[in-house]
């Protein structure tokens, strides 16, 4: 198949020729047809499938074409909402929304916290049809007036599960409360949970299913290993491999934000160029790691998963899981970071006693076991017992039902992520909600 066979019109056929892409993903040729009909859509997709280009393209027609809708006529009012969960996502949506639509007159805005409102609300002011948004700082925009939804035709949930994870729950609730009754939705999520499913009851209307193989065609070319190593040693093992390796580019993943700090400095005494990036960090300092990552400045970038979610790194070479992740399903969005495009990667993991049943969870999902090594000189101690690991994160417990507690906020209003706890109760929202 070709993108010519989808009916996208010139002006998208043309920059989408300008990225040198022709022939459409699987999620592409999958999703791009039903949302051309207006169908509400469910996509099980991950990042890397080229989920974004799969609702970007046919809403930047749908847009473009649909001159007559009554809603369009009413000026200065958006018309597309993308909701999305971190900052980096939002900013990388927005570049495809700009970078597709770059021959079509159609404005649009991206709003995130962590920065001034100034910038936004130029914006959203001087009049927008598509705003990519983080639900907490489009809250912020609408308190203010800046924003109104009232006109919206389309709406992306991107990333749903991870916003349910962050906590977003009650603010994606408030603004979808916000649109107008009849709207075409598009829902993407990694996993479909029962909460998920909740959401989706009462805002999807007969949506076509749409489902494309998990990453594990891209697995088969990423060489994964596993080092047994005792827990207060994995920092050393880690600075050797590293060395002994040569390895230049490597994410390495961290259950917490502490965790995440600690190794960072670590590795930065050893003289590995390293930088942390978690949701504690400022919008400036985030973005700064992730440049300085991309351009090698830094070697070493020690992300939670959730603040490495959705980051797209081209053919990133290393990732380590420093710790497992509590979901199995998560080992596999963090390996899927390396051998992106076909390109073979490495992915090791660092396991201690207190992460075999972690390992045999995912070794399970996997159907496979997974290469064991030990360093010589870091041989586990048999005496060490296994000690209790934090337990998952309540978004990603089976069959959780339980009303979700507020994400607690900073001064500025934005959420705190939280990459391995939340909140057992609601946290102080400015909003008085
Ligand atoms: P996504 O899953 O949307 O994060 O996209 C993953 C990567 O695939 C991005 O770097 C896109 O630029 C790239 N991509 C999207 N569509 C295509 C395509 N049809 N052919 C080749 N690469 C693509």
């Amino acid at each position: 198949m070709h993108f010519t066979d989808l009916g996208l019109r010139a002006e998208i056929l043309r920059s989408i020729a300008d990225q040198g892409y022709d022939t459409p993903t699987p999620i592409q040729a999958q999703a791009i047809p039903v949302v051309l009909e207006g169908r509400d859509l469910m996509a099980a997709a991950q990042t890397g499938t080229g989920k974004t280009a799969g609702f970007t393209l046919p809403i930047l027609q749908l847009l473009s074409t649909n001159e007559t809708s009554k809603v369009s006529m009413k000026r200065f009012k958006p018309r597309c909402l993308i909701l999305v969960p971190t900052r980096e996502l939002a900013v990388q949506v927005h570049e495809s929304v700009r970078t597709y639509g770059r021959h079509l007159p159609l404005k649009s805005a991206v709003i995130y916290g962590g920065v001034g409102m100034g910038n936004q609300l130029a914006a959203l002011k001087s009049g927008v049809d598509i705003i990519v948004a983080t639900p907490g700082r489009l809250l912020d925009h609408i308190e203010q007036r800046s924003a109104d939804l009232s006109g919206i035709e389309i709406l992306v949930l991107d990333e749903a599960d991870r916003m349910l994870d962050m906590g977003f729950i009650r603010d994606i609730r408030k603004l979808i409360a916000l649109l107008p009754k009849k709207k075409q939705c598009l829902l993407f999520s990694a996993t479909f949970s029962d909460d998920i499913r909740g959401l989706i009851a009462g805002l999807l209307h007969n949506p076509v299913s749409v489902e494309v193989a998990r990453r594990n065609a891209t697995i088969e070319v990423i060489s994964q290993s596993v080092y047994h190593v005792d827990r207060d040693r994995k920092k050393e093992l880690l600075i050797q491999l590293i060395n002994d390796n040569g390895w230049h580019q490597v994410l390495v993943f961290t259950r917490t934000k502490h965790g995440a700090d600690a190794l960072s400095e670590r590795l930065t005494k050893a003289g590995i160029k390293s930088a942390a990036l978690h949701g504690n960090k400022s919008q400036g300092q985030r973005q700064r790691a992730l440049d300085d990552f991309k351009r090698l400045k830094v070697h070493v970038l020690v992300a939670t998963d959730i603040a490495a979610r959705g980051i797209d790194i081209d053919e990133l070479p290393h990732v380590v899981n420093y710790e497992l992740p509590n979901v199995p399903e998560d080992y596999v969005h963090r390996i899927g970071r390396t051998g992106r495009a076909g390109s073979s990667g490495e992915a090791v993991s660092l396991v201690c006693v207190d992460e075999h049943s972690l390992l045999r969870d995912i070794e399970r999902l996997l159907k496979r076991d997974i290469e064991k090594r030990i360093v010589p000189g870091f041989e586990p101690d048999p005496r060490i017992k296994a000690e209790p690991i934090q337990k998952p994160r309540s978004g990603q417990q089976p069959h959780s039902n339980k009303p979700r507690s507020h994400q607690p906020r900073t001064p500025s209003g934005q959420p705190k992520f939280q990459a391995a706890r939340r909140p057992r109760s609601p946290g102080p929202s400015h909003r008085g909600a």
